[in-house]
């Protein structure tokens, strides 16, 4: 069996900037890629809008993964395994298939960095008949994008998910024509610069409280019946609309490629792993950043993340990591819908958290607590659901659950 320091599954931004970290760090790394080539899915967004915070320019998706996989082949303490399909995973051993057949790898330290995958019609349980031409965002993007096939000529996007924005933009200059975006929340899970730059740049409606109640259409999608939401998401059959269109582009959500460890502990609402502030699962061995821990709107911040997630696999593979100590929980109140990591150890120094708001904040203060001890506040000029926030507070003091709330 082959044995090395640090294992890291999957070779996107956060995989390459992972295997970077932890070989900066002094391990020795395997990187393993299913894809041909290094960069996931940065690969078909050919768009620019990455890297303002990572390298203070505007660059494209491939410019974005090229800086990376340029700095992943220039280290020498870092084998590039692609076209090699991860299958497993137990107690530090990883198994994977590729050209020399199935083969196992023992690691000091493993780091998750798989992704996720779209959601698609069958996990919403989209009604009517299943013609071609329904398709998630992300395959659309590839087929276009990677492919150069177009994919209709009259549009309806569901879901407002910053892919299905970006892809109502990228079709309008394709030359198709997008008759809306349909979105069953009262409010978009994109971030407002992709609302901004878009829809509105291109006069593309997007509708709230919406969603398709049927698609029609035997070979091919003909329209779709739409209509409006109660708040229980009940459609209201009395606002029923036809749509004539000749495709349906899905932005629904992303899942988190979790299955392949499933024996850790998961979050139930990003479906990622439960990790403290060493990105660390409660299987010491195995971190997790990146999309597969929880999605991700920039991917400069997977990059920093995954930094952060490298090098601690490295130290904890020196044995250089803190060993596992009391742990003190971080809950936040109902207007989050989630906080990670959800626990850190007792001790002193900085903690980053990152969280989503459940709604709309406006000119209001984040506050951490422990009892009645105040860690840290941060004021939020506006804050909406569709955007990553974070927070960086100092544990000092805090010997029991610390709270965060907005007040
Ligand atoms: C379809 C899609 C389009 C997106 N478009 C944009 C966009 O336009 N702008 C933006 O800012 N963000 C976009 N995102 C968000 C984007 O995913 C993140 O910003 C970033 O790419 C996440 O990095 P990652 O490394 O965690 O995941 P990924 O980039 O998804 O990389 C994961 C890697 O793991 C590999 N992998 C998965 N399973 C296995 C396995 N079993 N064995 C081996 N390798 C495996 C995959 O091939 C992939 O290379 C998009 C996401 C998706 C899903």
């Amino acid at each position: 069996m082959l044995e090395t320091d640090v294992v890291v599954l999957g070779g996107g931004p956060a995989g390459m900037s992972a295997a970077l970290s932890a070989a900066e760090n002094g391990s020795k790394v395997l990187l393993i890629e299913r894809d041909g080539v290094l960069g996931g899915i940065l690969n078909q967004c050919i768009h620019n809008g990455f890297g303002l915070h990572y390298f203070h320019e505007e660059l494209t998706g491939p410019e974005f993964a090229h800086r990376f996989r340029t700095m992943v082949e220039n280290e020498k303490n870092i084998t590039v395994l692609l076209n090699t399909l991860v299958t497993k995973i137990e107690d530090g051993v990883v198994e994977f298939m590729g050209s020399g057949g199935v083969q196992s790898v023992k690691a000091k330290a493993v780091v998750l960095a798989l992704g996720c995958r779209e959601r698609t019609a069958g996990n919403i349980s989209l009604c009517g008949t299943r013609p071609m031409a329904i398709l998630t965002a992300g395959t659309a993007q590839k087929m276009v994008n990677v492919d150069g096939k177009m994919v209709g000529k009259n549009v309806v996007i569901l879901g407002s998910g910053d892919i299905g924005l970006i892809m109502a933009r990228r079709l309008t200059l394709e030359g198709a024509k997008v008759h809306a975006v349909l979105e069953i929340n009262k409010t978009s899970s994109g971030l407002r610069r992709n609302i901004m730059q878009c829809l509105e740049d291109f006069n593309i409606p997007i509708y709230y409280s919406t969603t398709i109640f049927e698609v029609v259409g035997k070979d091919r999608v003909e329209g779709v019946y739409y209509g409006q939401v109660d708040e229980n998401y009940n459609p209201i059959e009395s606002t029923r609309k036809f749509l004539k269109c000749d495709c349906i582009i899905l932005s629904v959500g992303l899942v988190p490629e979790m299955e392949i460890a499933s024996f850790v502990s998961k979050s139930r609402v990003t479906n990622g792993a439960v990790v403290n502030e060493f990105y660390q699962t409660d299987k010491p061995w195995l971190f997790s950043c990146g999309n597969i821990l929880h999605v991700h709107d920039l991917v400069d911040n997977v990059a920093l993340e995954a930094k952060q997630a490298g090098k601690f696999a490295s130290l904890y593979a020196q044995n250089k990591l803190p060993k596992r100590q009391k742990e003190i929980m971080i809950v936040a109140s109902d207007k989050f819908s989630y906080v990670l990591p959800s626990k850190i150890f007792e001790g002193s120094g900085q903690v980053e958290v990152k969280f989503r708001l459940k709604e709309k904040v406006v000119r209001k203060t984040l506050v951490a607590k422990c009892g009645a001890n105040i860690l840290g506040k941060r004021f939020i000029l506006a804050g909406v659901p569709g955007e990553m926030m974070s927070f960086v507070f100092d544990k000092n003091g805090a010997q029991k659950e610390i709270n965060l709330n907005i007040e």
